[in-house]
């Protein structure tokens, strides 16, 4: 890393934090050369290959929008969106790939956005897994009511 000041070739390293979010580290430099400080940023690259073969950096902005129109009308909050796209950079990292394909990108979203809506997220299955008939639709709903149906229901209080 070169000194943005004088071009030196080389820098020490006066502080280093994380970012809250736990996905980049900020070190702040300083040059021996001139003195001057500068900070850099790491991030671990993560690439998306577009079904084009174009490669572009992963963005949860993208995440977001793509899940936003499938949770038109329902009550999703910027919040909850912002924590689904955490939550599928998270997985996506957690691979330990730095990089994947835009339709493992979609596998990724379906199941946090299941958790938080299940209308958003056969919206979102709808057109990402290509459904083309009222069948795939049943199939994808019967499925969903088959696991709720397994799921243990929340203790009641007993009122008295
Ligand atoms: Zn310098």
């Amino acid at each position: 890393m070169f000194c943005p000041f004088c071009r030196h070739p080389d820098s020490r390293v006066v502080d280093s934090r994380t970012s809250d979010d736990g996905t980049s580290i900020r070190r702040r430099r300083q040059c021996p050369n001139c003195g001057r400080r500068f900070s850099t940023t790491e991030t671990a690259s993560l690439n998306v290959v577009k079904r084009n073969g174009v490669l572009e950096s992963f963005s949860r902005e993208k995440i977001i929008s793509g899940v936003r129109k499938a949770c038109q009308g329902r009550p999703v909050t910027d919040g909850d969106l912002a924590l689904l796209a955490q939550k599928v950079e998270e997985a996506v990292r957690a691979s330990g790939t730095s990089q994947i394909e835009a339709n493992d990108i979609g596998l990724a979203i379906l199941p946090p956005l299941r958790e938080l809506d299940e209308v958003a997220y056969l919206r979102f299955a709808s057109v990402y897994q290509a459904f083309d008939s009222l069948d795939d639709f049943e199939a994808s709903i019967s499925q969903l009511r088959s696991e709720h149906a397994s799921r243990p229901r929340p203790a009641r209080s007993v009122d008295e």
